[in-house]
């Protein structure tokens, strides 16, 4: 399984900035994803269309929106729909990033609703977990992954190709923080991320990517990607700068 080096740039870059970080990304890569690598970007709404654009000349990277609403179109003001996406040029969807569950309230339902409905509308999705520092302490660990998994992943739908999911593990104490977890912790979650999705996914749960997220920068990447279970990361502020991005995504 080629490693899925993930950007996320939250609520960062007007399009021509996006656009522009982009094309600083081609130039360092040379127009190509390295050997082994699968690129892709998440970036604000506003930005995709030319993020979009300018990504084609990246072989083997795409782009993505930071959220989506679970409906095909309707009165839902301020939301966009998977064809939304799709006609920017977009092929993936965050779901669950935890400063949307946290800051905006977004339900594990929710969640789940946006994930089933963004795959059966042909996105890729990486659906996002990831438990609090309280309850990391109080022994919740295992708990909130099941039932952020079994929630997030209710009703995908049978047909779902392989390759259109993916999950991050962020714990949400690491995100934004300058935390890593330590190795230890990586493995020991990774491992218990990936029996449940054995569980709940069945076989494809081995081909399915599980992305770790959470202050990963140029200097702790190679050794992150070289655990267990670990098939990728999901990197918020170390992704803004083209040459930082390209660094992870070249460990
Ligand atoms: C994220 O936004 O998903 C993230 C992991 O952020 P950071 O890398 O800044 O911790």
């Amino acid at each position: 399984m080629k490693k899925l080096m993930a950007a996320n740039w939250k609520m960062y870059k007007t399009g021509a900035e996006a656009a522009e970080t982009v094309k600083e990304m081609a130039a360092l890569l040379n127009g190509t994803a390295p050997e082994g690598r699968e690129i892709v970007v998440f970036v604000p709404f506003t930005a995709l269309e030319r993020a979009s654009v300018a990504m084609t000349a990246v072989k083997g990277a795409s782009t993505g929106a930071e959220n989506v609403y679970p409906a095909a179109e309707g009165a839902f003001t301020g939301e966009i729909s998977p064809a939304m996406i799709r006609a920017c040029g977009a092929s993936w969807v965050l779901t669950g990033h935890s400063e949307r569950r946290h800051i905006l309230g977004e339900s594990d339902a929710f969640v789940g609703e946006k994930t089933a409905f963004a795959l059966s509308s042909g996105l890729r999705v990486m659906l996002c977990i990831g438990e609090t520092l309280e309850e990391r302490e109080s022994g919740l660990l295992r708990n909130v992954l099941e039932r952020q998994l079994r929630l997030g992943l209710k009703n995908v739908p049978a047909d779902t190709p392989v390759e259109a999911l993916a999950i991050a593990y962020e714990p949400v104490w690491a995100i934004g923080t300058g935390k890593t977890a330590t190795t230890e912790d990586i493995v020991e979650t990774h491992a218990i991320c990936r029996e449940l999705m054995r569980d709940i996914l069945g076989a494809r749960a081995d081909e399915t990517p599980l992305l770790y997220g959470g202050s990963v920068k140029p200097a702790n990447a190679g050794s992150i990607l070289a655990l267990d279970n670990v098939d990728g990361v999901l990197v918020g502020g170390a992704s803004l700068k083209a040459d930082s991005f390209t660094q992870i995504i070249n460990a």
